[in-house]
């Protein structure tokens, strides 16, 4: 059984989007082609990290292993949002030099798409210079490793930044360059389930909020801590991934995520067919794709007869049709439905839910129709479903007129 490295969030994400593609990542180690998307996160997080680090105040807030740190923490406490003694903020030049700096030219399609790019760049972090300045955030670290396990797994990964909150908790912060961003995508992040975990495991301030701050519209998406049950809804896929991995389990899962794999020349899903068996191949499947769409026309074409021999019936007030080669007769179906809750008391009070266990419509119908039961039950029962009439044709080919 291989020994398990720790796993960050995306090796987390990889692994359950498609276990083919992480072997090849992270067994294999095959290089990913450079992204666009992934060179300007890269940059901007790299830029605003040195944007933050000088006000860092790592040695306020106490680690789990520490205890002198804690007698600065007062001083955060007392000293309001900005502390007296902080550095000045690197100006607005010397922000967009540290992006000259720091661009990673890699992955852009173009020049322009990497002129688009730059440019979006610029102006976002212009922006986010004024509300930074003019939110003022206590961070406590930037861009900081850290590790630890659940349910004896080990976790690691890098926490974009943490601040201090004014009632003396964490908030932890990651910074997404992405078009579009909701709030629920915060809610449902594990990403920041995992940071919580990393975060709480090394520092002995609790976690108040878990925020995605998105950038291209300056807006933090801020949500309260996790709470434990999903905490060990996260702990419980880290562990079925750390069993997959441990098993060896690399079964390709094809989906959305295939358009971004740099690995389908060597994805089974994705296999060439020999060149020889091509054409028969192409017959056969165009064959199948044809019969289909006839099958979709039939079917509709179908439905649509059928609701005009309907039609005729209601007109003519008859339940059978003569064709010259069948019978057209109309049959009538009667499908019940009762919501568990509504009629569960009601068998209670009789001794009959052990007639009808599961309490579903079927068994409750059974019911309804059992004429060793009382009539006014079975009327009682009746009331608490709901009835749908279904009207459907059968043909018999006996009494055709041939
Ligand atoms: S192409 Fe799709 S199925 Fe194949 S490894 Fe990549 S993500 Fe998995």
């Amino acid at each position: 059984m291989p020994e398990l490295r720790p796993l960050s969030y995306s090796s987390l994400r990889t692994y359950l989007e498609c276990p083919l593609r992480w072997k090849f990542l992270y067994v294999d180690k095959l290089p990913e082609a450079p992204r666009s998307y992934f060179s300007f996160g890269r940059t901007i997080h790299s830029v605003l990290e040195e944007l933050v680090r000088p006000f860092l105040v790592p040695e306020a807030v106490p680690r789990k292993s520490s205890g002198a740190a804690q007698r600065r923490l007062d001083e955060w406490h007392g000293g309001g949002p900005m502390v007296e003694g902080r550095p000045d903020p690197m100006s607005k030049d010397q922000l967009l030099a540290t992006y000259d700096r720091l661009w990673v030219k890699e992955g852009y399609g173009s020049p322009e798409e990497e002129t688009r790019y730059r440019t979006m760049g610029e102006n976002m972090l212009l922006r986010y210079y004024d509300q930074f300045l003019e939110e003022r955030p206590r961070p406590v670290a930037v861009e900081e490793y850290l590790q630890s396990s659940l349910d004896g797994i080990p976790v690691h990964g890098y926490v974009d930044r943490i601040d201090l909150t004014s009632s003396g908790g964490l908030e932890v912060v990651d910074y997404k360059t992405n078009r579009d961003l909701s709030i629920q995508e915060a809610r449902d992040s594990d990403q920041l389930a995992m940071y919580q975990v990393l975060v709480e495991h090394n520092y002995a301030l609790p976690v108040e909020r878990l925020t995605l701050y998105h950038l291209r519209t300056l807006t933090p998406h801020r949500t309260p801590a996790r709470s434990a049950p999903v905490i060990a809804e996260l702990s419980q896929k880290v562990g079925d991934v750390a069993d997959g991995i441990r098993n060896e389990r690399f079964d390709p899962t094809p989906g959305r995520q295939c358009e971004r794999c740099d690995f389908r020349a060597l994805c089974p899903e994705f296999r060439e067919v020999p060149p020889e068996e091509r054409l028969r191949l192409e017959a056969l499947v165009d064959r199948f794709a044809q019969l289909r769409r006839d099958g979709e026309q039939v079917d509709e074409e179908l439905h649509r007869v059928a609701d005009e021999l309907h039609g005729e019936a209601d007109r003519l007030g008859v339940h059978r049709l003569p064709g010259r080669a069948a019978v057209a007769i109309r049959r009538r179906a009667e499908e019940w439905s009762f919501a568990p809750d509504g009629v569960r008391p009601l068998l209670e009070l009789h001794g009959l839910v052990p007639r009808a266990s599961r309490l579903d419509s079927q068994e409750i119908q059974r019911l309804v129709r059992d004429r060793s039961l009382d009539p006014a039950l079975r009327k009682e029962i009746a009331q608490r479903g709901g009835r749908q009439v279904r009207w459907y044709w059968e043909l018999d080919a006996r009494d055709g007129n041939d």
